[in-house]
């Protein structure tokens, strides 16, 4: 028996016996990427349903390497980009493309939490498709740091830095 359920805050209780420990059977976006449909199975008392996240909340949160969560934070990865194409000639429309990419094969795990490496390692992607130069200044800084959400405070920590030489 499955019944649909919409669950806008993401507490994917079960409909059957009120469980919270759910387990991600599928996963895929529908409605054009807005939402994500889920097969679920309750871990209690093994029924399975489907829900229909929005995708703004079904972003998985990061697991930093000392094994704090985080939010994902899209504003944070944007400026983490933006510092690496600093003065380089990648288009806003460029760099908007790819952050929507990121995002969305974040979304297309249908995990509710992945490595933060993960998140990293699909940011140089992007950026080695968008311009060289970037790719290996965020490389060169992530690789040494091995986690973006050091990388990140790295980032805001330089950029509060009064400006040299200009
Ligand atoms: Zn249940």
């Amino acid at each position: 028996m499955a019944v649909p359920t919409y669950d806008r805050f993401q507490l994917m209780h079960c409909p059957f016996c009120g469980a919270h420990d759910t387990k991600v059977i599928d996963s895929r976006l529908v409605a054009e990427g807005d939402q994500v449909r889920r097969r679920r199975e309750c871990l209690a008392c093994g029924e399975r349903f489907t829900t229909f996240e929005t995708a703004e909340l079904v972003m998985p949160r990061l697991i930093k390497q000392d094994g704090s969560r985080q939010p994902f934070d899209e504003q944070k990865l944007r400026a983490g980009m933006q510092r690496a194409l600093e003065k380089r000639p990648v288009s806003v429309e460029r760099l908007e493309a790819a952050i929507a990419h990121i995002k969305h094969q974040l979304r297309a795990t249908g995990e509710r939490e992945i490595k933060s490496r993960v998140l990293g390692e699909l940011v140089m992607a992007e950026l080695q498709k968008l311009d060289e130069v970037a790719y290996i200044r965020f490389a060169s800084v992530y690789r040494r740091f091995q986690d973006l959400n050091e990388f990140r405070e790295e980032i805001e920590r330089l950029s509060r830095e009064p400006v040299k030489n200009e």
